[in-house]
């Protein structure tokens, strides 16, 4: 059997310039963002591209949410494992692989949060976590350390909630302006903010509040 090739994925092939986009069937070239090989049709692995070109949007802090869900649908489509079942085991696994990708590409630009902090690393800015504390953020975790009833702990989770809306606005307007510096603050009292938010929950349950009942209660009620 010496005349036998053996078939390896990995080995780079002399006619292919830039093995990152060789088809792993025909070992033609492609473009990074073709999903499926342009000359043999077999789907490709997963590249190394942006979320943004991922689901063959502008790369801009803006994005139209309709677009993006119509691309997610269109995309998730267009892999769905019903149409590879009749294809190898190779094209399945890739096909599985690119569905995962979109995924977590369509999360991280659906939720303004997360498509900022991906801004950040796109443009190579580094958070900087270490920057004074934000009094917004430490006046109402003082609040809320202090609360001596649930209603008091549901107060501060009103006001955190309102002031994270707002913050999440100023944090994209800030990068859409390229201000760097200015989001990266509004990044840090947006984290504090999310933080008090799961800390109300756990600091309600050690407060015995006015919706409880007074009935087999330790604690005299208040008059
Ligand atoms: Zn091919």
């Amino acid at each position: 059997m010496d005349n036998v090739i053996e078939f390896n994925e990995f080995t780079v092939p002399a006619h292919c310039s830039n093995a990152e986009t060789c088809c792993w069937i025909c070992q033609k070239g492609n473009s990074l963002r073709a999903l499926f090989c342009q000359h043999c049709g077999a789907i490709q692995p997963v590249r190394s591209i942006d979320a943004f070109a991922r689901l063959a949007l502008d790369r801009r802090i803006d994005i139209d949410l309709e677009v993006l869900d119509r691309q997610y649908t269109s995309l998730m489509r267009t892999l769905d494992p019903e149409r590879f079942v009749i294809r190898g085991l190779g094209e399945r696994n890739y096909a599985a692989k690119q569905r995962e990708a979109v995924e977590v590409a369509y999360q991280t630009l659906r939720d303004p949060l997360k498509r900022s902090r991906y801004w950040f690393a796109l443009h190579k800015k580094d958070i900087e976590e270490t920057e004074a504390t934000n009094p917004l953020v430490s006046e109402l975790r003082y609040e809320l350390d202090s609360a001596a009833a649930a209603s008091q702990c549901d107060r501060v989770a009103q006001k955190a909630g309102q002031a994270l809306e707002q913050g999440v606005m100023g944090l994209i307007q800030a990068l859409r302006g390229q201000n760097w510096q200015l989001a990266n603050a509004m990044l840090i009292e947006v984290d504090g903010l999310e933080s008090i938010l799961n800390n109300v929950r756990s600091r309600r349950e050690t407060l015995s509040g006015p919706d409880q009942p007074a009935e087999g209660s330790p604690y005299p009620s208040l008059k």
